[in-house]
């Protein structure tokens, strides 16, 4: 089954679901990640769809972990018709695996600040942030919903690596109180929470979104809404590409020239982009009579 993500409502929840296995994989061979890069970058990815979900059409979403530990900063950007894209400062670092066999991925983010960007498309975009908590990206992501936009959430997020370092299963959760979410509803949340297993082992037993909300929202009358399909998508392309090469200097671009060929590497997506010597002289001029 292809990534997707599902909308559901209970009474005073609204719940969201995914599944993102396949785009995880996508950023792990893009980015060549290590398992940790992998869990930490899947986790934010999977994250940033599951705040896009709330935005309007062509709004758009930009989650960035700032922590000092040896990943570096980890960025994601999602909106709400599916599309993701992301990369972690250094996807090879690793660290040894904690007591409990798990990977460490809150040392490996570090401390730092968890910065939410929304783009809505009319004036300047709106940001919001909050100290990480743990770095394990779902409890910072949950405290950034309630420090920074007041709403009562639970974030779930897992990525699970197998041993040839692919994700053999990744996805997530996000509940959120309504407003008429009354004391009984919230208790029987809370007790439902505590009995749900891992994520990533829901996901990795074959579960699908809906699967996910049934589990997470067991005893509860569910009514499901929309599905939208996931994927791994970036905005580069070459144009873009050429205007970054535009704005550089004309000495920067005269020693293009004279290496005779350039390769661009999209920092989102790892695509790497071509130029001849040719186009390199073309792209010069062009700069040159603008200045
Ligand atoms: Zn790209």
């Amino acid at each position: 089954m292809s990534d997707t993500l599902v909308k559901a409502i209970s009474r005073g929840i609204r719940i969201y679901a995914a599944v993102t296995t396949d785009l995880v994989n996508e950023a792990i061979s893009r980015h060549d990640c290590s398992p940790t890069a992998a869990a930490a970058l899947g986790r934010t990815m999977t994250g940033a769809l599951l705040l896009a979900a709330n935005l309007k059409n062509q709004e758009a979403i930009t989650v960035s972990f700032q922590g000092n530990g040896p990943l570096g900063y980890i960025t994601a950007d999602a909106t709400p018709e599916g599309y993701v894209r992301g990369y972690v400062g250094n996807p090879h670092a690793e660290l040894p695996l904690k007591e409990n066999g798990k990977l460490d991925v809150g040392g490996a983010v570090g401390k730092g600040l968890l910065q939410v960007t929304r783009f809505t498309g009319i004036g300047e975009p709106m940001r919001g942030s909050c100290e990480i908590v743990t770095g394990e990206i779902a409890e910072d992501l949950t405290s950034y919903l309630f420090t920074s936009e007041q709403t009562a959430s639970s974030v779930g997020l897992g990525v699970l690596v197998g041993t040839d370092r692919r994700a053999m299963a990744a996805g997530g959760f996000m509940l959120q109180l309504m407003p008429d979410a009354d004391e009984e509803i919230i208790s029987k949340l809370e007790a439902s929470l505590k009995e749900v297993r891992s994520i990533s082992s829901i996901i990795a037993d074959g579960a699908g979104p809906k699967d996910i909300v049934s589990e997470l929202m067991a005893g509860f009358k569910v009514d499901f809404l929309t599905s939208t399909e996931l994927s791994f998508r970036c905005k580069c392309n070459r144009e873009r590409i050429e205007d970054v090469l535009l704005s550089l200097s004309h000495d920067d671009m005269q020693s293009l020239v004279e290496d005779g060929k350039a390769e661009v590497c999209c920092q989102f997506c790892g695509e790497k982009y071509h130029f001849e010597k040719d186009e390199l002289v073309h792209l010069m001029k062009l700069a040159d009579g603008v200045r």
